[in-house]
């Protein structure tokens, strides 16, 4: 067994005692540095064969012998015989570190250098190139993380090898001073050499370099060496004339100076100048004045983008699915099985896969927001306005989310460290209209408010932001008091954004939405079509059979192409009444006649009321059940708009109905993970107070618009 002793020096908080003890584990002892109260800390470690003593120094910004702790220091790494010094750095503070470091190779003993907090450093954009350090400085360099024990095998290993194989004399390449101290360190060198003079253990250079700083100790040491003293005055002299300066300062100076040097070769700066680039965006986009604007611009962009550009790929779908549709419609043999796989499968997922493009694109910029580091300034603007609700910018993200869809939203606020800013962001996200409402909007103020559709459906998204902020202020007031803790909202530099995450981001919560489309809406649309489909035996008002047949007869004996045509549209019409009260006696339409009670307040009639019960599986679904009930063959909007308009529902009906298609219960999916966010009282909470609020508003609405006599 050999043993060796190392020695770790650094600056307080470079985590030396966190080395320490990764080094020595419980192996360590306690006493004090000989003649003042500076703890002295020791300890054992074992690595290959090698028993290795170690030393933990006071930590300390220079060995200047200012302080106990530089005295005591320095005067082990002179005079206690370390076989090397290991020398902790902290990598986010390279420079100031540096500062002691040199000072610790400039001794003249076996050095490694520690980079530790190299975590912090890469967290900070700080890249540091060791091995240029390395052949600058000629001394070991290696990574660690103390708080991690990572990096510290390594770390024995080179100091072993370091002690053990390099001669304590190695050619360093220590720090060069100006020309004119050069020329007087060189003089004081000359001096001490002719004679033999330098310390013990110590390198002649230094002993040179303390004497011109005019370091008190190292003068003491020289107090009978009158000729040598009178040298190094002669220099002091020399330096003080020329630089107007105390020479201790100006070799400070040049040792900075110096190290400035190290760091501009090994430190990469690239990341420096990101965050000088995002500082200046910053002036710009988190402007007082500016910034709000830009930021409903790139918001009103994003709808913009998502909608029109979302428009093209929903026409191929569209196309496609009635291909599809026309196809399977020849194909298969009539039975129940096709009906089930047209007019539910088929029409119940082709109805939600339209809306994919919109959800991709959506999702696409959120992730180029929050790729970029726009997002975290969105919620820097955003943070006053959020506390209007007693919430912070961050929860506007979620919230934000939420106009996609509520469900990667409500997962989203997992983000926030607060308990209770989580469950409040969780229960308002939903009110933020997802994009499967949108096609209800579309289509019902499309048929009813052909004027102005588009200011229809702004107002609804507006109503939805309005209920939440009153939401979040009830809420804040009660059952969820508590204070909008301080915190400081993290800007990180801005990056350009990389395709692929962007990719990545956007496909992990897309496929949320196809995951519920898969299955829920699946699942969902099998029922309700069933539930419309039976019972098979109806007992019909008036016999539509012998009608339509009776119309064929007709039709065969008609002489003109326009009688031909007169008739086709009677059997159109009279098949389609048929199918109307087909569906009205059927389950679905039982249930609508039994909920019609509750839904009447709001002039909502009882095939709406039934879309809007399927549209707790999941809000799309609330158009396609409407397609079935008012009797619409494929899922065509022109024809789902003219039978909406033939059904007697008038304008403020359909507003009444879009205003509660926004509020109440989201969808399944969501429920449930508010309560995985949450809690199970807290999902049931928010069934309720969405479906009362709802219920309300829609109340609301539809009485004072017949008061004023509108619709
Ligand atoms: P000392 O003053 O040099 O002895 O520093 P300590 O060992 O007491 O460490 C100061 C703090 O930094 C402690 O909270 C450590 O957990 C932490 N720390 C030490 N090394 C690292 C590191 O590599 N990365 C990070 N992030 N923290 C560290
Ligand atoms: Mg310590």
């Amino acid at each position: 067994m050999k043993s060796i002793t190392i020695a770790l020096s650094g600056n307080p908080n470079s985590g030396k005692t966190t080395i320490f003890n990764n080094l020595t584990g419980a192996n360590q002892k306690v006493g004090n540095w000989p003649g003042v109260t500076v703890e002295k800390k020791e300890g054992k470690a074992r690595h290959k064969d090698y028993d290795i003593n170690i030393v933990d120094l006071p930590g300390t910004y220079s060995l200047t012998p200012f302080s106990a702790e530089e005295i005591a220091a320095r005067d082990f790494i002179l005079t206690g015989d370390p076989d090397v010094v290991v020398n902790i750095i902290d990598a986010s503070n390279l420079e100031r570190s540096l500062y002691l470091a040199m000072q610790v190779a400039e001794l003249g003993r076996p050095v490694v250098f520690v980079l530790n907090m190299a975590d912090v450093a890469r967290s900070r954009g700080i890249s540091i190139d060791a091995e240029q350090i390395c052949a600058l400085l000629n001394i070991p360099v290696v990574f660690t993380v103390g708080n991690k024990n990572q990096g510290t095998d390594i770390l024995l290993d080179t100091a072993i090898n370091e002690a053990v194989f390099a001669s304590k004399n190695k050619k360093r390449r220590g720090i060069k001073y100006s020309q004119e101290i050069e020329k007087c360190i060189e003089s004081v060198v000359h001096e001490i050499e002719a004679r033999n003079l330098a310390l013990p253990e110590t390198p002649v250079r230094w002993n040179a370099v303390k004497l011109l700083e005019g370091d008190r100790i190292i003068t003491g040491e020289f107090e009978n060496e009158p000729h040598l003293l009178e040298v190094v005055g002669k220099c002091r002299n020399r330096i003080e004339d020329l630089f107007q300066e105390d020479p201790e300062m100006v070799l400070t100076d040049d040792r900075y100076g110096f190290i400035a040097g190290i760091v501009k070769e090994a430190v990469s700066i690239s990341n420096k100048k990101r965050i000088d680039i995002s500082r200046d965006i910053d002036l710009v986009l988190t402007n007082r004045i500016l910034g709000f604007p830009i930021f409903i611009f790139f918001i009103w962009a994003m709808f913009q983008i998502t909608f029109s550009l979302g428009a093209y790929p929903m026409e191929w779908i569209d196309s496609g699915l009635s291909i599809l549709t026309r196809f399977l419609d020849s194909a298969i043999a009539p039975s129940y099985f096709k009906d089930l796989l047209l007019d539910g499968v088929l029409a119940g997922i082709g109805s939600v896969a339209i809306f994919l493009p919109n959800i991709l694109i959506l999702f696409f910029c959120i992730a180029l927001f929050e790729d970029t580091g726009y997002m975290a300034r969105a919620a820097f603007l955003m943070d006053r306005v959020m506390h209007l609700v007693g919430l912070h910018g961050k929860s506007f993200i979620p919230m934000l989310m939420g106009f996609g869809c509520n469900v990667p939203a409500v997962m989203a606020t997992r983000t926030l460290e607060n308990k209770k800013d989580r469950i409040l962001t969780a229960l308002l996200t939903p009110f933020m209209s997802c994009s499967a409402r949108l096609p209800v909007y579309v289509i019902l103020a499309g048929t009813f408010f052909p004027q102005n559709p588009g200011t229809i459906i702004f107002l609804l998204y507006f109503t939805g932001i309005i209920v939440a902020v009153i939401s979040g202020k009830l809420l804040r007031s009660t059952a969820l008091k508590g204070e909008d803790a301080p915190f400081v909202m993290e800007l990180p530099p801005y990056r350009a954004p990389m395709l692929k995450s962007l990719l990545i981001h956007m496909w992990d919560r897309s496929k949320m939405f196809l995951k519920k489309m898969g299955g829920v809406i699946l699942v969902g649309s099998i029922i309700i079509w069933t539930l419309s489909y039976f019972p098979k035996d109806i007992d019909y008002s008036k016999d539509y059979s012998a009608g339509i047949r009776q119309l064929k007869i007709e039709k065969e004996k008609a002489g003109t192409l326009s009688e031909t045509e007169e008739i086709n549209e009677r059997i159109y019409r009279l098949s389609k009444e048929k199918k109307t009260e087909r569906v009205a006696k059927s389950y679905i339409g039982r249930i609508g006649k039994t909920i019609e009670p509750f839904f009447d307040p709001l002039g909502i009639e009882w095939r709406s009321s039934v879309a809007l019960i399927t549209g707790l599986v999941a809000k799309e679904i609330v158009i396609s059940t409407m397609g079935v009930l008012y009797g619409v063959e494929n899922q065509n909007a022109n024809a789902l708009e003219s039978a909406l308009k033939s059904s007697g529902m008038t304008p403020l009906s359909a507003l009444s109905l879009m205003v509660f298609v926004l509020l109440y219960i989201p969808c399944t999916a969501t429920i449930i993970a508010i309560w995985k966010e949450t809690s199970g009282r807290w999902a049931l909470f928010n069934l309720f107070y969405t479906t009362a609020v709802a219920w309300g508003l829609s109340f609301l609405v539809y009485q004072s618009g017949r008061l004023i006599g509108f619709g």
